[in-house]
C-alpha cells in the first residue's frame, strides 16, 4: 500500500481520535477536510470538492473553508446535529522542524456551542447526560454551557418516564454510557431528535467539589461527573463558570407526560413545530431574553405547591393593578441585556469589551429597577425590590476601565480609558507626543525648504516618510535626506531624526496594544470573581420579567386570578387562551365547567366540529396557566391543584416512531390509566376511533368504567359513540354534557355551547355537506342513514362479558374510511359461519353448509 505524506499521516492519526466529528484541519489560511469528511462536508455545505495528491496513486478527496469565515460553516454543521473538531497548528510554522505540530483545540458539538450567533437567545441550549444504575434508577443532568446552569433529576419509574421527562426540553445533545442499550439509544436519537454522545468516565473529579454541595447521593455525583468529564474533554478549558448543581425534585411539579406536552401545544404546535399558535406564544410578553427562557421553563414545570403558586399570583396581581408603574417597569427591563449569558461568557473567557459595555449599561439600570419596583403597593413586590442587589463594585470597575465604544476585537487596543493605568498613559503620551512632534516637523521642513506641498506620511512598509513632488526636488538641500521610494510624481525620503521618532512611536503603540489586552484580561478575571453575583441578579430579573409578562397578558386578554379550592373545580365562562387569540374578533363562545366529588367524569357528545376538543384542551390549559401562577381566561375560576395531566387528544399520527393512530391512542390511554391518581386530570378525546366500531366502543366504555371505578381522577371524555351516554345511569359520578348544535333549513349551525345532557343527534352528514361533498353523495348517505336507523339500536353493554351479543348499530358521525358498513345479510352469514363446528363435519356436511350460506347472501 502506498504511504501517505507525513502531513497526511498526521491528519489520519488525529482523525482516528475524532471519528464522530468533522475534522477541521488547519492548513495556512484554510481549514481542510479529507476523505469521507470532505465528501460529506462538500455535500452538506455545498462547497467544491477537490483532490489532493498525497503521495498515493489515487488523489484523495479534499475540501476546505477559509479560516476567517469558518464560523458560518461550523454553525451550519452544528445545526444539522454534527460535531466539529477544530485542529490548529500549535507551533510556529517558521521555526518548526518537519511537519508543523497540530492539535485539536476544541470540539464543538450541538450541546456545547457558545458562539452568540449559533444560539437562539430566547431558548436554552441544553446538553444533557443520562445515566442508568443497577437499581433501575436513572439520573438526568441538564447543563446550559452558555449560562452555566446545572440541574439534576433522579427518576425511578423506568425508561418511559425518562423519555416523558426529556421530551420537549431544549436539548441538543445527550451524553450517555456506551453500554446504554441500543434500543434506548435509538429512542433518544429518534423520539427526541438529539445528538447522542458517549462518555464512560464517571469517576468524580475533585476540582468540581464546589459544584456538588447539594448532591448527597452517589448516583447523582456519578451522573454529574459523566457530563462534566464530557464537557471538559470537548472544551479543553476550565469549567469554573458552571453553577452548583440544583436537584429538581420532579414530584414537586405538575407532571405532564410527553403526549400532553405535545397535544396541548404548550411551547410549540404539533404541525408546524413553531412557537406561533402555542400557549407560550400567547403568554410570552416578556421583555428580556432571560425572561423568555424562564417562562418556557415554567411552562414545562407547573407548580403543585399552593403556597408557591399563590406567591406568584400575588405578585402578578400587584403588577396587574399597577398598570402605569408596570409600563415603567417594562421600559426599564428593556435596557437590561442578557445578564445570564454575559456572565457565562465572562467566565467561559470569550467575552469582548463590547459585551462588557452592554453589561455596564444593564447594571446601571438596576437602581432604577429597584426604584420602579418600590412604587407598587404589593408588599411582595417590595420584597423583590429589596432582593435585587446592585453590584456597584462591578459598575465601578467597568466605568473606570473601559471606553464607551470599544471595537469588537480585544487585541487591537482602543479599549481602555486614559487614566486607568499609568504605564499605558505613558505609552500613549509617547505615541501622541511623537505624532505631535511629526506634525511640527512637517511645518518646519516646509518653511526651511519653502516647499508648500511637502508632506509627511506613513505606510506599513516604509514607516514615516517625507514626500516631495518631482517638480520641487531641486529645492531640497543635499545630504540630509535619504531616498526611500520613487513614485511617478514624487520621491519619498527619510531623515535620521524622523526614523528615531518613528521607532519610539511604533514601540509605544505596540506596547500599549499589548498592555491593553493584558489589562482587559485582568478586568475579566476580576469580574469572574463576581459571577455568582451576576447570576443571582440574572435570576431575579428573569423572575420579575416573567411575572410582569403574566400581568401584561392577563390585562390585555382579560384573565382572572384563580382561587384554589380543595375538591371543587368550577370555571365560569372559560375560554381557550390560544383559539380566542387566533379568532381575534371576539366570537369565541365561553363555557362553564364543574368537576367535584359528585361529578368526576364528564362525558361529552356533540357533532364533529362543534367544539368538544377545544373545550377539553381549554380546561387543561387553564389548569396549567393557574399552576404556573398566571391569571386564567374566564370570568371566575375555582381550581383544584392537579398532580398530573394526561391527554389523549387529536388524531395526528405519530409519524416519527411509525406507530398507527390507534396504537398511539392505546399507549396514551394506558399511560394515563397506569399513572393517574385521584388528584389527576385525564382528557380522553374520542378514544377508540381508530379501530372497528365494535372494538372501539367496547374499549371506550371499558376505559371510562375503569377510570370511574378505580382511579377517580377528574376526567373529560368525549365520544362519538352515542350509546355511551346511557352510562350515566350506571356510573353515578358520570355526567353527560353535550355541545349544542341546531339544524336550520337543512344545515347545521354550531353554537359551541356546552349544555347538560346527551346530544340529540350527530349531524355527521350535515358536516359532510358543509365540506361540499357532491349533492348526489349526500343524498345517498342520508338514505343509507335512514335505512340504518330502522334497525334495532342497542344500548351500551351493561355487562362487560356480554360483548358478543352486540348487534349492529348505526355508524354515526363522520364517514370513516376504515370502517365498512356490513349489510344485515352479511352479518347473518358471519353469525352462521361462526356457529359451524368444523371438526364434527363430514365434507358433505361442509358442502351443504356452504350452499346454505351462499343462499343467505342472495
Ligand atoms: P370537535 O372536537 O367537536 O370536532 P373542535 O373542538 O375541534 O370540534 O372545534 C372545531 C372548531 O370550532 C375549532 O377549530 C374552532 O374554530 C371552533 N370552536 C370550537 N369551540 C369554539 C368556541 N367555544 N367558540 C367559538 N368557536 C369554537
Ligand atoms: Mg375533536
Amino acid at each position: 500500500m502506498a504511504k501517505y505524506t507525513p502531513m497526511m499521516e498526521q491528519y489520519l492519526q488525529i482523525k482516528a481520535e475524532h471519528k464522530d466529528a468533522f475534522l477541521f484541519f488547519r492548513l495556512g489560511d484554510f481549514y481542510e477536510m479529507f476523505f469521507d469528511d470532505a465528501i460529506k462536508a462538500a455535500r452538506e455545505l455545498e462547497i467544491t470538492l477537490t483532490k489532493r495528491d498525497a503521495g498515493q496513486k489515487e488523489p484523495i478527496p479534499m475540501c476546505g473553508v477559509p479560516y476567517h469565515s469558518a464560523e458560518n460553516y461550523i454553525k451550519n454543521l452544528i445545526e444539522k446535529g454534527y460535531k466539529v473538531a477544530i485542529c490548529e497548528q500549535v507551533e510556529d510554522p517558521k521555526t518548526a522542524k518537519g511537519v508543523v505540530k497540530r492539535e485539536v483545540v476544541q470540539l464543538i458539538t450541538p450541546g456545547t456551542v457558545m458562539e452568540t450567533n449559533m444560539l437562539n437567545e430566547r431558548e436554552n441550549n441544553y446538553i444533557a447526560s443520562l445515566s442508568h444504575f443497577q437499581d433501575g434508577s436513572f439520573v438526568i443532568v441538564y447543563n446550559d454551557l452558555s449560562t452555566g446552569e446545572n440541574q439534576i433529576a433522579l427518576l425511578n419509574h423506568g425508561w418511559d418516564a425518562v423519555i416523558h421527562e426529556l421530551y420537549n426540553q431544549p436539548i441538543k445533545e445527550i451524553v450517555v454510557s456506551s453500554n446504554l442499550p441500543e434500543d434506548w439509544q435509538c429512542d433518544l436519537a429518534g423520539k427526541l431528535n438529539v445528538t447522542v454522545s458517549f462518555q464512560d468516565e464517571i469517576t468524580f473529579n475533585g476540582e468540581y467539589r464546589n459544584l456538588c454541595d447539594e448532591l448527597n447521593d452517589e448516583r447523582l455525583m456519578k451522573a454529574f461527573s459523566r457530563l462534566l468529564n464530557y464537557i471538559q474533554h470537548t472544551q479543553k478549558r476550565s469549567l469554573d463558570h458552571l453553577q452548583p448543581a440544583k436537584v429538581i425534585a420532579l414530584q414537586d411539579y405538575l407532571s405532564l407526560d410527553m403526549y400532553s406536552k405535545r397535544n396541548l401545544e404548550l411551547t410549540e404546535t404539533i404541525l408546524k413545530k413553531g412557537k406561533h399558535g402555542s400557549l407560550l406564544w400567547v403568554l410570552d410578553q416578556t421583555v428580556t431574553a432571560m425572561g423568555s427562557r424562564l417562562l418556557k421553563k415554567w411552562l414545562e414545570r407547573p407548580l403543585i405547591n399552593r403556597q408557591l403558586i399563590e406567591e406568584r399570583l400575588s405578585i402578578v396581581d400587584g403588577f396587574y393593578q399597577g398598570f402605569m408603574e408596570r409600563d415603567g417597569l417594562r421600559e426599564t427591563l428593556k435596557s437590561v441585556y442578557d445578564l445570564e449569558r454575559l456572565a457565562g461568557r465572562i467566565a467561559f473567557g470569550n467575552v469582548n469589551a463590547r459585551d462588557l459595555i452592554q453589561l455596564k449599561q444593564s447594571l446601571v439600570k438596576i437602581p432604577e429597577l429597584k426604584a420602579v419596583l418600590q412604587q407598587f403597593p404589593e408588599p411582595r413586590i417590595k420584597d423583590l425590590s429589596d432582593a435585587v442587589y446592585f453590584p456597584e463594585q462591578i459598575v465601578t470597575i467597568l466605568e473606570n476601565s473601559l471606553v464607551d465604544d470599544p471595537p469588537v476585537s480585544i487585541k487591537e487596543g482602543a479599549i481602555i480609558k486614559d487614566g486607568y493605568n499609568e504605564t499605558l498613559d505613558k505609552y500613549r503620551d509617547a505615541s501622541r507626543n511623537g505624532k505631535q512632534w511629526i506634525a511640527e516637523l512637517e511645518q518646519k521642513e516646509k518653511q526651511e525648504t519653502t516647499i508648500k506641498s511637502l508632506k509627511i506620511g506613513y505606510n506599513r512598509v516604509f514607516g514615516y516618510y517625507i514626500e516631495v513632488t518631482k517638480a520641487n526636488l531641486h529645492l531640497l538641500p543635499e545630504g540630509r535626506y535619504e531616498r526611500k521610494q520613487t513614485l511617478t510624481n514624487a520621491e519619498r525620503f527619510v531623515t535620521p531624526e524622523l526614523k528615531e521618532k518613528e521607532q519610539l512611536i511604533l514601540e509605544a503603540e505596540e506596547k500599549s496594544v499589548e498592555l491593553e489586552y493584558h489589562l482587559f484580561l485582568e478586568i475579566r478575571d476580576q469580574l469572574k470573581e463576581q459571577i455568582s453575583v451576576l447570576q443571582e441578579l440574572a435570576d431575579i430579573v428573569s423572575r420579575i420579567d416573567v411575572l410582569q409578562a403574566f400581568a401584561t397578558v392577563s390585562e390585555a386578554n382579560n384573565y382572572q386570578r384563580p382561587r384554589f379550592v380543595d375538591k371543587r373545580l368550577s370555571i365560569k365562562n372559560g375560554r381557550h387562551p390560544v383559539i380566542e387569540q387566533v379568532m381575534k374578533d371576539g366570537s369565541f363562545v365561553p363555557n362553564d365547567v364543574v368537576l367535584d366529588q359528585e361529578t368526576e367524569v364528564l362525558l361529552i357528545t356533540g357533532p364533529n366540529m362543534s367544539g368538544k376538543s377545544t373545550y377539553m384542551r381549554q380546561l387543561a390549559l387553564t389548569v396549567i396557566m393557574g399552576q404556573i401562577g398566571c391569571f386564567v381566561p374566564c370570568d371566575e375560576a375555582d381550581l383544584i391543584i392537579f398532580d398530573q395531566i394526561f391527554t389523549r387528544i387529536g388524531a395526528a399520527d405519530d409519524l416519527v416512531s411509525g406507530q398507527s393512530t390507534f396504537m398511539v391512542e392505546m399507549l396514551e390511554a394506558n399511560h394515563a390509566i397506569t399513572n393517574a391518581t385521584e388528584r389527576s386530570l385525564i382528557l380522553l378525546d374520542e378514544i377508540g376511533r381508530g379501530t372497528s366500531t365494535y372494538d372501539g366502543m367496547a374499549l371506550a366504555q371499558a376505559i371510562v368504567e375503569y377510570i370511574h371505578n378505580n382511579i377517580h381522577a377528574k376526567t373529560l371524555f368525549s365520544t362519538h359513540y352515542h350509546e355511551l351516554t346511557a352510562l350515566e345511569a350506571s356510573l353515578d359520578k358520570l355526567q353527560n354534557i353535550h355541545v349544542r348544535a341546531e339544524e336550520y333549513e337543512g344545515n347545521v349551525v354550531f353554537l359551541h355551547q356546552i349544555k347538560a345532557g346527551a346530544a340529540d343527534k350527530s349531524y355527521g352528514i350535515h358536516v359532510a355537506k358543509l365540506a361540499n361533498l357532491p349533492d348526489q353523495l349526500i343524498a345517498r348517505a342520508s338514505s343509507i342513514l335512514r335505512e340504518f336507523e330502522n334497525y334495532d339500536q342497542p344500548g351500551p353493554i351493561q355487562d362487560q362479558a356480554d360483548t358478543k351479543q352486540l348487534s349492529l348499530f348505526k355508524e354515526e358521525e363522520r364517514p370513516q374510511k376504515s370502517v365498512k358498513h356490513p349489510k344485515k345479510s352479511e352479518v347473518k352469514v358471519l353469525q352462521e359461519l361462526a356457529k359451524l363446528d368444523l371438526f364434527d363435519m363430514t365434507p358433505l356436511d361442509a358442502m351443504n353448509a356452504l350452499y346454505r350460506l351462499q343462499k343467505l347472501t342472495k
